[in-house]
């Protein structure tokens, strides 16, 4: 069986079971505003069409050519999941479609669904990296089907992104070319896997969601029997069980967040579905602890999640340090597609609250103004490491916005009965069946910057329905629904709501304002959420976040940036938690937005002594998510609110004055040698480093060219090692040279060259005169080392 297009809400109806509230499909929602909709216009003009062009230049297109038989070059790209990148695209492109036709994107994907139909072998089987022969096999993929599936083989992986391309191909096009191959794959998995039959559970997790989407479309209940198979086969004995794929437990015993953050969320948003279509409690009960965790403990103020980056994963509770955080763009999309499903399973506003926050923030910083420059991990604080960039290796991130930004609009509504939910504030028009009534819901808003909303509601006919508005957690101070932020001032004052310009009284429910009456054409909702700047304080545990707080308002958190503020330093701030901070919009600033100013002082070293320089200066802070998008410069979500936190702007020295080159081809890194930064030890990822991975065994140097002529005799150098995980260690020797006649001379030192982890490496020697000088370094014969800092006297 199936449905047709237009039978398609009817069909996802029958189904037995299904999540309580249903969404407002994307496709029913137009949205309008100046927040998104310039933003996914940017992203069908410029990100799609540049993604699909990347995959085409990169290979990845040609590896479906190459599995087809029509290229024979004996090249591949570089990573066995590379063909869910064409897939994310396609799902992508194929929203976009529906928002604004395009003929000739339209005809390109038919095209490119060609060239993926006949990639897919016989049976179904669809692989591009084995199909295609290669005559080196790629390492991951194992000498045959699944073999290395628990591991990193990735086939599951790339089986559930083509689901969900298919399903959203169909769901926008009515064309079931792309859905065709999508259930030939599921039947041969189905024919394959379950008790019994070969038991292997996805390394990577995501054709859970895939299944229950095809299930959905296709009313096939073996695609959910299993998606349910995969997960309950997670932790059993005898298999590649491991806590970084969250199958160190079964899935009803797991209650905390652990592992890979995007494997864990997509695994959660799985057992959601899961749970909603067959009304299973165990994993209820196991995602609403697991959610706990997250509010509680493993959230960024950000949306972010997954703090370190050893391991791409949740770090341990209340570690969330920031300018190593790692929260990587897809584990905030992924965030956002968990708390959806948990708000439809349990109609609570504090899931959507958490959606809102990572939207807004952790989400949206993953890309540019622009659409074509990227960010990967979304740290809270930057010496100007850190920039977006234009495409990686692993471009999961990249194709992931592709398709989530066009759905966005998909979160707007929810519907339950005759229970129509307002989940986010877009100025939107939408057209949402109830049994009472078609109604044509109408917002017109200013938000994110302006709190000011008119609901108009236009029923087919006079009907008795239930709104449900969404009152913000942040409108009454409660920033994220668990304990871990927390806002001094309380404010408990629920907005005034008018209907038709007069005040009506209402009750909460599970955090919305709920109004159940007669609707007639033309009734109108106003009111006006209170958009006040908000100081936000994280729990002491948080001891990256200690005597600091943010700044958010509305669902806006911000940051300090330096183009905003003086010396283009903002590490050496600090403001008074109680300083007044006042806001204006700049239409013309960041594809405009609205900036924060307040009064602080900020602290310089003075060279040759200990004394600092106090000023008192301007402070600014703009938005998080349009950070980066004028160059490299320091950046800071958590202020300090106490000298005793803030990095005084450092005094000159030779080194900081210095131009440092390095046998290192990343000159992003070079500037970690003189920042003056300290590192709290030898692994502190929060400091900014420079190292030769994936080098070892090698000489290698870095080198000070002094603007000027110096006598010195005196240098140290702190090392970078992260060990016991990471790829570097302490070098096996290092030594140090200078100019002198156009050759570099090794410096005469009477004491021997130390190497110490965790401290300072000191070497004082004969005094010379000179323009430069070069630190030599021998890797160790297994790894690679780098530097924290490198200073000379
Ligand atoms: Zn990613």
């Amino acid at each position: 069986m199936g449905c047709s297009l237009l039978l398609q809400d009817h069909c996802f109806a029958q189904l037995k079971n299904d999540y309580p509230i249903q969404p407002v499909l994307f496709t029913q929602v137009h949205v309008t505003d100046a927040f998104w909709a310039p933003r996914i216009k940017t992203n069908a003009d410029v990100t799609i069409p540049y993604t699909l062009e990347q995959c085409r230049k990169t290979g990845r297109i040609d590896n479906f050519l190459r599995a087809a038989g029509k290229l024979k070059d004996d090249k591949r790209t570089s990573f066995t999941f590379d063909d869910t990148d064409l897939y994310k695209v396609i799902e992508g492109a194929s929203y976009s479609l529906r928002s604004k036709a395009n003929p000739g994107l339209s005809l390109y994907l038919d095209t490119l669904i060609g060239y993926i139909g006949a990639a897919q072998e016989k049976d179904g089987y669809l692989y591009t990296f084995r199909t295609m022969k290669n005559s080196k096999p790629h390492e991951w993929m194992g000498s045959k089907r699944w073999e290395k599936e628990e591991d990193l083989s990735h086939e599951l992986y790339n089986a559930g992104h083509l689901y969900e391309a298919a399903v959203a191909h169909y769901e926008a096009t009515g064309k079931k070319s792309l859905l065709n191959i999508a259930v030939k794959n599921a039947d041969l998995l189905v024919k394959t896997f379950g008790w019994g039959r070969e038991e292997k559970f996805p390394g990577h997790q995501i054709v859970e969601t895939g299944l229950t989407k095809l299930y959905r479309v296709t009313g096939k209940k073996e695609y959910l029997d299993l998606a349910k198979f995969f997960l309950d086969l997670r932790g059993t004995a005898g298999h590649n069980n491991q806590r970084y794929s969250q199958s160190d437990k079964k899935v009803v015993d797991q209650h905390t967040a652990e592992g890979h953050a995007v494997r864990a969320a997509y695994m959660y948003t799985g057992m959601a579905d899961v749970a909603a279509l067959t009304g299973d409690k165990q994993y209820l009960s196991a995602i609403d602890d697991i959610w706990h965790d997250v509010v509680d403990k493993k959230i960024y103020i950000t949306g972010g999640i997954g703090a370190t980056g050893s391991g791409e994963a949740f770090g341990d509770a209340y570690d969330l340090p920031n300018m190593s955080a790692y929260a990587e763009t897809c584990a905030a999309i992924a965030n956002v597609y968990w708390n959806n499903r948990m708000f439809l399973l349990h109609g609570d506003a504090k899931y959507i609250d958490v959606l809102e926050r990572t939207l807004y923030n952790g989400l949206l910083s993953g890309i540019s103004l622009s659409g074509d420059k990227f960010f990967y991990p979304n740290p809270l604080a930057s010496l100007g490491q850190h920039q977006r960039r234009p495409w990686w290796d692993c471009a999961c991130c990249i194709s992931n916005l592709t398709r989530f930004l066009p759905s966005m609009p998909g979160y707007i509504y929810a519907q339950d009965k005759n229970n129509l939910y307002v989940n986010l504030f877009v100025g939107s028009t939408s057209v949402v069946q109830l049994p009472a009534a078609a109604v044509t819901i109408k917002q017109t808003t200013q938000y994110p910057w302006d709190g000011k909303e008119l609901l108009t509601i236009d029923p087919s006919k006079p009907a008795s329905f239930s709104i449900h508005i969404r009152i913000p957690g942040w409108v009454l101070d409660k920033p994220s629904p668990g304990n871990l932020y927390r806002e001094e001032e309380k404010n408990t004052a629920l907005p005034e709501i008018l209907i038709n310009a007069k005040p009506v009284k209402y009750t909460m429910e599970k955090g919305y304002a709920v109004f159940n009456r007669v609707w007639q054409k033309g009734d109108k909702i106003s009111f006006d959420l209170p958009m006040q700047v908000n100081k936000i304080f994280a729990s002491d545990s948080v001891k990256a976040d200690r005597k600091r707080f943010a700044l958010q308002r509305g669902p806006i958190v911000y940051c300090l940036e330096g183009p905003d503020n003086k010396d283009s330093a903002v590490m050496n701030i600090v403001v008074d938690k109680d300083a007044t901070v006042t806001s204006s919009f700049e239409p013309t600033l960041l594809a405009g937005i609205t900036v924060l100013h307040m009064r602080g002082t900020s602290t310089k070293r003075i060279a040759n002594s200990d004394e600092l320089e106090r000023s008192d200066q301007a402070v600014t802070a703009i938005p998080y998510y349009a950070w980066a998008n004028r160059g490299p410069s320091e950046m800071e979500v958590w202020i300090p609110g106490d000298a005793t936190v803030a990095k005084p702007k450092p005094a000159p020295s030779i080194a900081s004055k210095s131009k440092v080159s390095a046998s290192v081809d990343n000159p992003r890194m070079y500037r970690a040698l003189n920042d003056q930064y300290e590192p709290a030890d030898s692994k502190d990822g929060s400091a900014s480093y420079l190292h030769w991975w994936p080098k070892k065994n090698t000489t290698e140097w870095v080198q000070y060219d002094f603007d000027s002529t110096y006598t010195v005799s005196s240098s140290k150098v702190y090392w970078f090692d992260d060990s016991p995980w990471g790829g570097c260690r302490i070098p096996a020797s290092w030594k140090l040279l200078y100019r002198k006649d156009g050759q570099w001379v090794a410096v005469k030192s009477s004491s021997a060259y130390t190497v110490t982890k965790d401290g300072y490496d000191t070497i004082s020697f004969e005094p010379v005169t000179t323009t430069a000088m070069r630190l030599e370094v021998q890797l160790p014969a297994e790894f690679a080392s780098g530097i924290h800092e490198w200073m000379i006297k």
